[in-house]
């Protein structure tokens, strides 16, 4: 049986060259992703800011197929420089594994967060996606595969996620809208939308709700109220904020799979093969879509 690119039914990986922007160390969902091309056979490089570089550089002395550059995307220079070294080659995959907000979108009321930080969280967090695209755009390989990293926030209110949400609700809106610029050329733009993982942004929040440690203790979402109570009780009481808001996280991914269709959390792995699929040409005919890979987190409601 063949596929509709006419090849044997397979991920057909090797040799791809991809992109992978989002990398600050092994949590992060994008290294996760940047590991399953390479097991795969592709080609992959890595982007990254400079903030996280002794962590990143220690990846890349694990990791020697993978190469890696700066690439900040509030940095037009970085930016050109980094697809710029897919000239002489070609681009099949991108990935799109970036967002950022002052820790005042998570913990202002949504009617209280300046201008400047909202501006800020859509410029690295939605509008960034068209940038990188620009760049990378002259080198896009015919049924390339452009793909970003949502939430579900972006579709309900969730509360401890803050103005965030927003930030993901434009991202879903730009890959609708890339996807009908790239199609022209045979590319494709998805996003995947996966259910809560650890990582260095996931702790970011929790940190930055843990500075007012009563914006927690009164979430409207009684599943992350009930994360902190929990993790307050079994965290030594001279912890680190690191600490607890890890023992937090933990409980709100246990709690939010109580609520799923299937009963489990979400790994940087199940982020991967899903990346893995939509940049394979089994997935040549998917785009504009949202995945979510949440164990039926967005699709279920159990109270
Ligand atoms: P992460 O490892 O902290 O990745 C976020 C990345 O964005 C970091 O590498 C960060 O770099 C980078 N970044 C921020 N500002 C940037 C800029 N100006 N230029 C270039 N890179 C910049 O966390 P993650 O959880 O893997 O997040 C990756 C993506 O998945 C994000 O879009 C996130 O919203 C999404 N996501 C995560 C989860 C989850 O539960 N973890 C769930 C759904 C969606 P620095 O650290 O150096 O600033």
């Amino acid at each position: 049986m063949v596929d509709s690119a006419g090849s044997a039914f397979g991920l057909g990986l090797a040799g791809k060259q991809v992109a992978v922007l989002g990398v600050a160390d092994e949590t992060s969902l994008a290294w996760g992703i940047a590991e399953a091309f390479r097991q795969h056979g592709a080609v992959v490089t890595i982007g990254y800011q400079q903030r996280f570089l002794s962590r990143v550089k220690a990846l890349l002395r694990d990791s020697p197929e993978i190469r890696g550059a700066r690439c900040d995307v509030t940095n037009p220079a970085e930016m050109e420089a980094f697809f710029a070294a897919f000239a002489s080659t070609r681009l099949d995959v991108l990935v799109h594994a970036i967002a950022y907000g002052p820790p005042e979108v998570f913990t202002s009321d949504p009617s209280a967060v300046s201008a400047e930080a909202f501006a800020q969280m859509l410029r690295v967090s939605a509008f960034s996606l068209g940038e990188v695209t620009r760049y990378a755009k002259p080198h896009l390989a015919e049924w390339g595969s452009v793909i970003a990293l949502s939430y579900q926030a972006s579709l309900r209110a969730q509360p401890f996620y803050g103005l965030m949400g927003v930030a993901k609700s434009a991202l879903e809106g730009m890959v609708r809208y890339l996807a009908v610029e790239l199609g022209q050329r045979r590319v494709r733009v998805n996003a995947i939308s996966p259910g809560p993982v650890a990582s260095l942004a996931a702790l970011g929040i929790m940190q930055a709700l843990l500075q007012d440690r009563s914006t927690l203790a009164r979430q409207r979402d009684r599943v992350i109220r009930e994360a902190y109570e929990t993790a307050s009780l079994r965290t030594s009481a001279a912890a680190e904020d690191l600490e607890l808001a890890s023992a937090i996280w933990s409980e709100l991914q246990q709690g939010v799979a109580t609520r799923c269709a299937i009963e489990e959390t979400i790994s940087k792995e199940d982020v991967a093969g899903c990346a893995l699929f939509l940049g394979s040409d089994l997935a040549r005919k998917i785009t504009g879509q949202v995945v979510h890979v949440d164990c039926g987190l967005s699709s279920t409601i159990l109270m």
